[in-house]
This record gives structure tokens, C-alpha cells and sequence, in this order.
């Protein structure tokens, strides 16, 4: 069966995902196994350990129910869905209805953060929650990696020394904070491009909804970025490699990209990646085999 997902690598990360304001959001990097949004969850997020929902809305949580009952279903672990704690007790009572209409309950870690706090993924990686700019109970979230270095006062220091100065206790690294991915949901301009793992993240996936002038009202409306708030944003974040989602079904790629080229400079055009831009590709054949049943 034609997957409807894309596939693109952006700096040094494979990104899979799918994003269309309205209709769908997901986004995958399956090498660091997280997931950001779950529309409608495709088969591509199902062995992804840890779904992060930035906010309620349905194009981006419709799919949290599905993700976990198909996890349930293949047999692994109770997937780990991290979202705004606000959000939880909704979250549970729709598992609830979830379980009396299927006659048996999905696993479900779901895990509360609000705006500063983070959780641990793995030894030398959190994730970390900050407030945007949408709706109530709007979360984005970065990845950073911990990295331990041996303080400058130490470096002449040969190993034996080293484990000498350990052994009496003294602590000779510190901890540098390597900012990965910061993933920002849907959401307005805020202050939150100018935290340092966001702004510096080597990934920076964000959106940009709107691009026809006379769409300015819809986007203030929403509290989603116009094209014409982009170069603005770009003056004051670092990151390396930009993915931009969630753009509207009203404006064409091909014509986004044309507004993108006039409205923001060349340089920062070039560290840009649209994720639905992709090729056309030929006609498709319908699936012949019928969907499964079970
Ligand atoms: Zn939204």
C-alpha cells in the first residue's frame, strides 16, 4: 500500500512525517525515537517509544488512541505519550471510552510536563518542555543532549591524576547542554525562539501556516506564523537546519515557496526545508489487497 508519509533527511536526522494545517500533523525521527503529534498515526510511528503532543487540537491528537491500541495490538510496550498536564485527565477519560467501546484497555504511560520541566529519555538526552503561542495547554519540545567534559582547570591533568582527583571526591567534569531538535507545535511568534535550545537546536522544526497577504487575519486569528513574520523569527535563531510544517491546503508548495524566497533572505532561505515538498510522482494504481481486519 502507498504510504501517504515523507521521507527526507534534514542536517544530520531522517525526518518521516506527514503535516497539512487542518488535516494532519505527525513527525518522526526515528533515530532518536520520538515522535512530535500523532493526526492520525501512521504505521511509520507505531515502534516509536515516545509520542510528543504540543497541543489538543484534533490534526495533531486524533491519532493518540490509534498509536496506542496499535502498539497494543503488535505486542510492545505501552506506548509513552508526554503532552501539557492539563491535558491528562482528558486524555484518560478518552482511554476510558476507548476501552468500554473496544471491550479492553490500550496501555498508556502518559507523562505530564508544563512550561521548563523535562524528563529524562536516556542517560545523556532530555526532553524539555516550553510554552508557545496557540491554544490553551500548548507545549513545544527540545531534545537536548548532556554532554560531560572534563573542566579547563583539569586538563593538563594525566589519567592517573584524574582518578586520583575522583577518588577524593572532587568533581572534575561538567555538564554541557548540546540542544538537537527543538520542535515548536503549532504556534504565533513568542519569546520561546530566543531560549538557547531552541534557537540553537540543530534542528529547528517549526511552522509557518499562512502565506497569502490576505491571510494575515486568519493567522492572528489562529495564532499560527504568516510568511510575512518568517524573517523576523530567522534574524534571531541559529539553527542550522529549519523544517518548516503545518502549511494550509489554500496555498500551493510551489507558490509557498515563491512567497518564502520573496519575503525572507537568500541565506536563510537556503538553511530551509519544507516537509511536503516533494516531487510529483506518476499517477498511482489502486491497492489491490484489501485493508486488514482485524
Ligand atoms: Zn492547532
Amino acid at each position: 500500500m502507498p504510504t501517504r508519509v515523507v521521507q527526507k533527511t534534514v542536517g544530520e536526522y531522517l525526518v518521516v512525517g506527514y503535516s497539512l494545517a487542518g488535516e494532519e500533523t505527525t513527525i518522526a525521527l526515528p533515530e532518536l525515537n520520538i515522535c512530535f503529534d500523532a493526526g492520525r498515526s501512521p504505521r511509520e510511528i507505531i515502534a516509536i517509544d515516545t509520542l510528543c503532543l504540543s497541543h489538543g487540537h484534533m490534526d495533531h491528537a486524533a491519532g493518540v488512541p490509534y498509536y496506542l491500541s496499535q502498539r497494543a495490538f503488535v505486542g510492545t510496550s505501552a506506548g509513552r505519550v508526554v503532552m501539557h498536564r492539563g491535558l491528562i485527565p482528558a486524555f484518560e477519560k478518552l482511554m476510558e471510552c476507548w476501552a468500554e467501546v473496544e471491550r479492553h484497555p490500550s496501555p498508556v504511560e502518559f507523562f505530564g510536563l508544563t512550561d521548563g520541566e523535562q524528563m529524562p529519555l536516556r542517560r545523556d538526552l532530555v526532553l524539555r518542555a516550553f510554552d508557545v503561542n496557540h491554544t490553551a495547554h500548548a507545549l513545544g519540545f527540545s531534545l537536548i543532549e548532556k554532554r560531560h567534559k572534563l573542566k579547563s582547570e583539569f586538563a593538563d591533568r594525566t589519567g592517573p591524576q584524574l582518578v586520583e582527583l575522583k577518588k577524593q571526591g572532587i568533581s572534575i567534569e561538567h555538564t554541557v547542554e548540546v540542544p538537537l531538535v527543538a520542535y515548536c507545535g503549532d504556534s504565533a511568534d513568542g519569546s520561546y525562539f530566543d531560549l538557547d535550545h531552541v534557537r540553537d537546536a540543530k534542528l529547528l522544526i517549526m511552522e509557518c501556516t499562512f502565506f497569502d497577504p490576505d491571510h494575515i487575519v486568519r493567522a492572528r486569528a489562529g495564532r499560527h506564523l504568516h510568511v510575512s513574520d518568517l524573517d523576523g523569527i530567522f534574524s534571531r535563531v541559529r539553527s542550522p537546519n529549519i523544517l518548516l510544517t503545518h502549511i494550509t491546503r489554500r496555498t500551493g508548495i510551489g507558490a509557498a515557496k515563491r512567497m518564502l524566497q520573496d519575503s525572507i533572505q537568500k541565506s536563510d532561505f537556503d538553511r530551509l526545508t519544507i516537509l511536503m515538498d516533494r516531487p510529483q510522482r506518476a499517477t498511482r494504481k489502486p491497492d489491490p489487497k484489501p485493508a486488514r481486519s482485524a
